[in-house]
């Protein structure tokens, strides 16, 4: 199944997407006992529904502003870098890998995005340009872990699975150069786009999914997830051994080639691009890069 949270007329909301309707979850399922939208994240924590009553009438997906599946706050952001042969050669080529691990890591590189850098679909990117002039995209398959737990082993990590979305690892260069530590230039204010939908793991086949990046309509990045350095189940036993995941933390996986920092001279974003994120069965996740200093990160484009 096909999830959104989402912003209507009548507030916010979970929805099940069948073609070009949202069917909301009932409030039963979506509200606290004080009126406050849990959200998804309720959801995911009761299980993994595979099917959910969704009594009120279909609202046109065209009349809802979507949110990030799991909005602000966030549960955990937890990135993999230099996850795709390509991309792992062309970072350590571009000078900008203050850590380099001589081509290929050996284990799976991790590090954390701040959850307050979460923004949804069609929000706008904050441009930073009084603290980076090196704005760049990364496409990534995220994982919605579902059942928590620590120590999973990865012949059974894929049960631990809720399902998929889209994530955008926008990094500032300098910022991520400059401090020898990832976290800061990951972790800008709007440096985490993420959607549009939530898509269940009975409904995705990880062996096959074509990630690609388009800035202003341009193929920047094209690769499958085949081509994945350290897969999804050793990824989550790797990250588990000793930290206990939680439903709805989000595990970015790592992207492919094609970022703007493996062109010469690298190509970085700028005010009024578009950069849109498309893997398979998963939608296309579309922001555009803010002008104006100060823009808010949840001002739409
Ligand atoms: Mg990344």
């Amino acid at each position: 199944m096909k999830y959104v949270s989402f912003l209507s007329d009548t507030g916010p909301g979970v929805g099940v997407v069948l073609g070009e309707h949202v069917f909301p979850v009932p409030h039963g399922y979506s509200v606290s006992a004080d009126g406050a939208p849990l959200g998804l994240l309720e959801l995911i924590q009761r299980g993994a529904p595979t099917s959910v009553p969704c009594a009120t009438p279909p609202i046109a997906l065209a009349d809802v502003r979507l949110l990030a599946p799991i909005p602000r706050p966030a549960r955990n952001v937890i990135c993999v870098g230099q996850n795709y042969h390509q991309h792992s050669l062309e970072f350590d080529a571009s000078g900008y890998n203050s850590t380099p691990s001589n081509g290929v890591p050996d284990r799976p590189v991790v590090f954390t995005k701040a959850p307050s850098s979460v923004i949804g679909p069609d929000d706008v990117i904050p441009l930073h340009d009084a603290l980076t002039t090196e704005l760049d995209y990364e496409a990534e398959l995220g994982v919605i872990i579902g059942t928590g737990g620590r120590g999973i082993p990865a012949e059974e990590a894929l049960s631990h699975v809720w399902g998929y979305t889209i994530i955008n690892d926008v990094t500032a260069r300098d910022v991520q150069r400059d401090h020898r530590q990832w976290f800061l230039g990951k972790s800008l204010d709007g440096s985490c786009p993420m959607g549009p939908f939530a898509v269940t793991a009975d409904e995705v086949d990880l062996t096959d999914l074509l990630v690609e990046t388009r800035v202003n309509g341009e193929l920047r990045q094209s690769a499958k997830t085949g081509d994945l350095i350290f897969d999804v189940p050793t990824l989550i036993a790797t990250i588990s051994a000793g930290m206990t995941l939680q439903p709805g933390d989000v595990i970015a996986t790592g992207t492919p080639a094609g970022v703007g920092i493996g062109f010469d001279p690298p190509r970085f974003l700028r005010a009024g691009d578009t950069v849109e994120v498309s893997i398979t069965g998963l939608g296309t996740l579309t922001n555009t890069v803010g002008g104006p200093p100060g823009t808010d990160p949840g001002e739409r484009a």
